[in-house]
């Protein structure tokens, strides 16, 4: 289930442009993080990625992970899932997609529809603010949950 990796290269190009362009440095630390969201579908959150980044680079922090990915965040590189900051979980997919929840392991995969692209939401939303984007979450029970149910 892994992202092709000439298409991460490309992914990888971008993500130097878009450092440069903020006059951040580029280090080996900041392209691994970037490299573990772009090539996973299983919206990691922060202790996740470092736990898998640690392997590969043993003197990474949870701290410098962390900050890491709210830089992405903030330069517009990855995408977030979630509520609260400490839950929040990361999203290599930056086209409009729609997402199904495992409620019992928590597996969460992307789907496309352009029905639910174009979704018409009640006005009483506006009562609340202004409407950025929706996205569906669907819950339910995964194949590898349900297959150990039987
Ligand atoms: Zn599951
Ligand atoms: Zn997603």
């Amino acid at each position: 289930m892994k992202t092709q990796s000439k298409e991460i290269d490309k992914q990888i190009d971008h993500l130097k442009i878009v450092l440069k362009e903020n006059g951040i440095k580029l280090t080996h630390q900041r392209v691994e993080v970037f490299r573990e969201i772009a090539q996973t579908k299983d919206h990691p959150d922060a202790e996740k990625v470092f736990q898998r980044l640690r392997k590969k680079l043993p003197m990474i922090s949870l701290d410098t992970v962390y900050r890491t990915l709210w830089l992405l965040k903030d330069l517009g590189l990855i995408g977030t899932i979630g509520f609260s900051r400490e839950s929040t979980r990361f999203d290599g997919n930056l086209d409009r997609h729609h997402h199904f929840v495992c409620a019992k392991c928590g597996m969460t995969r992307d789907f496309y529809s352009d029905k639910l692209n174009n979704l018409i939401l009640p006005e009483s939303v506006a009562e609340f603010g202004t409407v950025q984007t929706a996205n569906i979450e669907v819950k339910g029970i995964c194949k590898e949950c349900e297959s150990k149910l039987n």
